[in-house]
């Protein structure tokens, strides 16, 4: 019954078939299941009103499609935006053999990190880059993107069920990345589970979000989940747990309790406090009369607008505050002894950990509260700092406006 033609925009009325260019203004930009313009054309007024009790749930959901489309859209190109100025691996060369993407790790000694610049690379174009930016990347994606896309669903306001997160191997992808070590060990990501969303609209409909696709050639952030299952999921590996639990992998990660001997949480925490400086940005920029929620639903043209400057705001943030983290890095990490679990392994394992000065500014003092916590050492500090993971401890502050975080408090 919708047509589907947007350009140009004329189609036959949905009730008597003859010709017209008008349409329901208020479905004007909703989509079909695939993401594409699904208008629904009619005549007149006298055909609209015959047909409203059965347009007013395709109404509904083509605008719920449109929502869930942007939102992933959206994630995805601040997911993108956080991991290029976060980026974790030293990448000193890199070649491409048709689809495929190799890159290599540097030579001995040159590791410090624990982030490192993306190597910009005149050979690359946006796919390859995003393909490098999301390799290996998918748990991160959902863990430190948690509250944004808690923030997008809440928008789309239509789920009937929770997210769910989805734990599987990928199959028949046009495209393998791959990673070559030093020791002549190289690995690529057809090898490694993938995690993305699954989201289910009012109407049923279920649909993947996968914002770190693109190491698969797999660009659209959004698709059906069937169509995703049948085309590329590889079902002898898949697995379903409730939205969060990657979250909760990265916090067990950071736990000195649970540290695995050798394992360097140092890229960890730094990724945690790049996604502080991330929610506080967009929360920034919602205190600026802006609004995440309302973007899913505005123009296409005030949608990629409002997206782009969201996206700006969180680079700049992000960083801002990486930048002023690593000129403390001397003093930020030092090494302890973590001992052995009851019962688990055999062996004391020294790891770095942020220290209590890292955290404090060099104009300000920090509050009285955040000292004692530092002061209580390491193995709390880590503790603290997934606490404050949580959103509601931990404030950043840009003492130029300009997007550097130049201190943050706890309180
Ligand atoms: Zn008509
Ligand atoms: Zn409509």
């Amino acid at each position: 019954m919708a047509t589907t033609n947007p350009n140009p925009p004329t189609s036959q009325c949905a009730v008597c078939k003859v010709p017209t260019s008008k349409h329901c203004k208020r479905c004007a930009e909703g989509v079909d299941v695939d993401g594409a313009l699904a208008q629904t054309f009619y005549c007149s007024i006298t055909c609209q009103t015959a047909d409203f009790p059965t347009h007013k749930a395709v109404c509904r959901s083509a605008n719920d499609r449109k929502q869930l489309y942007r939102g992933g859209e959206l994630l995805q190109k601040v997911f993108y935006a956080f991991r290029e100025v976060a980026f974790d691996l030293e990448i000193c060369d890199i070649k491409k053999t048709g689809n495929d993407i190799h890159f290599y790790d540097p030579a001995t000694g040159l590791k410090k990190g624990p982030l490192f610049p993306f190597p910009n690379n005149d050979s690359l174009t946006t796919d390859d880059k995003h393909a490098i930016l999301t390799f290996s990347a998918c748990g991160d994606g959902l863990a430190y993107m948690h509250e944004l896309i808690e923030k997008v669903m809440e928008g789309i306001g239509s789920t009937t069920q929770p997210l769910t997160e989805i734990i599987t191997n990928m199959k028949g992808t046009k495209r393998t990345v791959w990673h070559h070590g030093l020791n002549g060990v190289s690995h690529n990501n057809q090898t490694i589970t993938h995690q993305f969303l699954q989201a289910q609209l009012k109407n049923g409909e279920r649909y993947a979000i996968d914002m770190s696709g693109a190491q698969y050639g797999l660009y659209s952030a959004v698709a059906p989940m069937q169509k995703y299952l049948d085309q590329h999921i590889d079902l002898r590996r898949f697995s379903i747990r409730a939205f969060g639990e990657a979250k909760e992998d990265i916090k067990k990660l950071v736990d000195p309790s649970l540290a695995k001997p050798g394992f360097d949480q140092r890229m960890c925490v730094m990724h945690i406090l790049a996604a502080q400086a991330m929610n506080s940005a967009v929360e920034m920029w919602e205190s600026t009369g802006h609004s995440v929620v309302a973007l899913l639903k505005d123009t296409r043209a005030n949608f990629e607008i409002g997206t782009e400057a969201l996206v700006e705001a969180v680079t700049m943030r992000v960083d801002g505050h990486i930048k002023y983290l690593q000129t403390r890095e001397a003093d930020m990490w030092e090494v302890v002894k973590v001992p052995k679990a009851p019962g688990k392994g055999t062996h004391n394992s020294d790891i770095p950990v942020l220290v209590a000065d890292a955290a404090e500014a060099t104009d300000v003092d920090p509050a009285a509260t955040a000292k004692e916590q530092w002061a209580k050492g390491p193995g709390d500090m880590i503790h603290s700092l997934v606490s404050q993971f949580e959103g509601a401890n931990i404030t950043c502050y840009s003492a130029d406006g300009q997007g550097g975080v130049v201190r943050f408090d706890v309180h």
